[in-house]
């Protein structure tokens, strides 16, 4: 919470590709521009032989210093370096990312000369500090406090590192709150009273797709469910028209631009510049001058060849809306509006595809679609700083979590502690029993998804409980609580009931911010319980080594620049190989190490002298 008298409160939209700042000021929201008189500011972040830039700055020499010029940190922050999404953004970045400590992606750059590794927070901390920098400027005193959104399907750890990035900078982030939420708040704000409305987000940004169902009551606003993809926006549609005009390329002039970075980086910038045209203009012209050996590029597309491309893109962002709304248990015909926001909303296909899915209902397009969240931050911002009027005073959250929570029990299977889209902040307790006879310690392990095995969701943290007293299978029983605050980060404590030792654990993505003593006692319990813990963490690595190794291979012969480079006759090699591989992977429950270690050694015998073909061609 904010003191008073600690100055103003703002809202940052920190986007993927985006980001807003805004902050309530003479009974309203004020949009804050930046140095360049601009309402958003990339969320850019570059390196040079002499300086660092940020926002316009860093975006605008991106052609001429790809490998260091950081974007879509938002993709990474909060996930792990073996995620087979991160895995399949890095072969599409220019910038090059690592593995760091505790399977931590980090970003490498060259700064001053010297190489520099940059976590996803480190970066995002970088933008959150030019978008507070922006508000100073505008209102001329120092900004300690700030709410920051991210998108509604965050899962806890990259709730966490927004958060965190914020410390990094010495911002106090009063709370992270959902995009969408914030968008209904802005939405709702300048309406007269409401009264039970429920009214559907639909969110098109630059890397991702949000929709959320909410009702508003009378300044009370409950997200009822969420859906989203992570890794569905406006970049992806910029991606189909890079290709598009790639293969016109190559018909013109017989030439493959596809290995050639600089050449591509250009023919991205004029296709997102032509595909913001195609919002409002029926045909527009792709032009490029000496994009590739001197060769001037020029070419059209009309708004339907546009809309073709992505087709299949833009239904799946609107089958969200279908998936929403059955979580919700809600008939479309119960959605009172449906709002617009994110600057991908504007491409005139995507509205017309939401408003059959509606029935033909009109659409809301009433909010600022790029300025809408950051708006609605600053809305909640002044509320939590105690400033505002009486209407924003009456502004109450109800937010939901995400993903179910809960942990690991016998057979390797999810026990659902807290289901997702229940309403935070929120408190559950269950017993667990011991599942071996006389054990004297109880391994509590936790994820986060929808899939009946762990194996299948993600890994958020551990403890162990011991001593606990040695009794029969089913005889000691250990009451787990979870506890979600209102920031959406989850706490887990669990108490063994005769003895009451206790054990609690706040589920954190990065090891490194452990204190001393929390990682010595880390080491020492793993030496402890070695013996007992190596092998089944052995075999739970193993296979992940597997499938993340299938699923890359699966990727790169599915990409239609890499795989294309593949000759037939590999690429079926590799496709059946994997095939069987991943059918193999799903049919079993349990496996040794050595298993997936034999099955691993395989596939790269068959995959790796394929692929090596193509680098040494290159
Ligand atoms: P994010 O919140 O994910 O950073 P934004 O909501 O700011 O993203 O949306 C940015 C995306 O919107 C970019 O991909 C941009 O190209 C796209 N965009 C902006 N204006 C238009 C437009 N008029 N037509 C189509 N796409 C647009
Ligand atoms: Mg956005």
């Amino acid at each position: 919470m904010a003191d008073e008298g600690e100055g103003p409160a703002i809202g940052i939209d920190l986007g993927t590709t985006y980001s807003c700042v805004a902050v309530w000021q003479n009974d309203q929201v004020e949009i804050i521009v930046n140095d360049q008189g601009n309402r958003t500011t990339p969320s850019y972040v570059a390196f040079t032989g002499k300086e660092r830039l940020v926002g316009e700055a860093a975006k605008n020499q991106v052609a001429r210093n790809p490998t260091n010029s950081i974007f879509d940190a938002k993709r990474l922050i909060g996930r792990r370096f073996s995620d087979s999404l991160v895995q399949n953004d890095i072969n599409l970045w220019p910038f090059k990312v690592i593995e760091g400590p505790t399977d931590k992606p980090m970003i490498v750059v060259t700064y001053k000369g010297e190489e520099k590794h940059f976590s996803a927070e480190e970066i995002s901390a970088i933008v959150l500090k030019k978008m507070r920098e922006i508000a100073e400027a505008y209102l001329g005193t120092t900004v300690k406090n700030a709410i920051v959104t991210v998108p509604a399907y965050f899962n806890d750890s990259q709730r966490k590192a927004t958060k965190y990035a914020g410390g990094i900078v010495g911002l106090n982030v009063m709370r992270i709150i959902n995009e969408p939420t914030a968008a209904a708040i802005a939405y709702g704000l300048g309406k007269p009273d409401i009264v039970r409305r429920n009214v559907l987000i639909f969110d098109l940004g630059g890397g991702t797709t949000d929709v959320s169902l909410l009702t508003i009551n009378d300044g009370t606003f409950e997200v009822k469910a969420v859906a989203g993809d992570t890794h569905l926006g406006g970049k992806d549609f910029d991606n189909r028209m890079v290709k598009h005009f790639v293969k016109i390329f190559k018909k013109q002039h017989k030439e493959d631009i596809s290995g050639n970075t600089k050449a591509l980086r250009r023919l991205r910038t004029a296709c997102e510049r032509g595909k913001r045209v195609l919002s409002s203009a029926n045909e527009t012209t792709i032009e490029v001058d000496s994009l590739y050996n001197g060769i001037d590029f020029s070419s059209s597309i009309t708004r339907a060849r546009f809309a073709e491309l992505n087709m299949d893109l833009f239904k799946k962002s609107v089958e969200l809306v279908g998936k929403c709304l059955t979580d919700a248990k809600m008939d479309k015909g119960g959605v009172h509006d449906v709002v617009l926001i994110g600057g991908s909303s504007r491409i005139p296909k995507v509205q017309q595809l939401l408003q059959d899915f509606f029935d033909g209902k009109q659409l809301n397009k009433s909010i600022n679609p790029d300025e809408a969240v950051a708006y609605g931050a600053a809305v909640q911002a002044a509320n939590m700083a105690g400033l505002g009027n009486e209407k924003v005073q009456g502004i109450v959250l109800l937010d939901v979590t995400p993903l179910s929570l809960g942990v690991k029990v016998e057979g390797d299977k999810m026990s659902v502690m807290i289901p997702k889209n229940t309403a935070i902040p929120t408190k559950m307790e269950q017993p667990y029993f011991n599942a071996n006879d006389y054990q004297t310690s109880a391994l509590l392990s936790i994820y986060e998804g929808e899939r009946v095995k762990v194996v299948d969701n993600n890994w958020l943290g551990e403890f162990r409980l011991s001593p606990i007293p040695a009794a029969p299978k089913g005889a000691t029983v250990v009451k787990v609580c979870f506890e979600i605050d209102a920031n959406g980060i989850l706490n887990v404590s669990a108490v063994e009931q005769t003895t009451g030792v206790s054990c609690k654990i706040t589920i954190t993505n990065d090891k490194a911010k452990l204190s001393k003593e929390e990682i010595y006692k880390m080491v020492q319990d793993s030496e402890k319980y070695e013996v007992e813990d190596n092998e089944h963490m052995e075999n739970v690595r193993s296979r992940e080594a597997l499938e993340s190794y299938a699923y890359k291979m699966k990727n790169i012969v599915n990409d239609e620049e890499i795989g294309n480079k593949l000759d037939a006759a590999g690429k079926k090699k590799i496709k059946a190989a994997i095939k069987h591989v991943i059918h193999w992977l799903n049919g079993i429950q349990h496996a040794k190490a050595d298993e997936f270690e034999d099955k691993l050694i395989g596939l790269e015998l068959i995959c790796n002298p394929i692929i090596a073909k193509i680098s040494r061609q290159e």
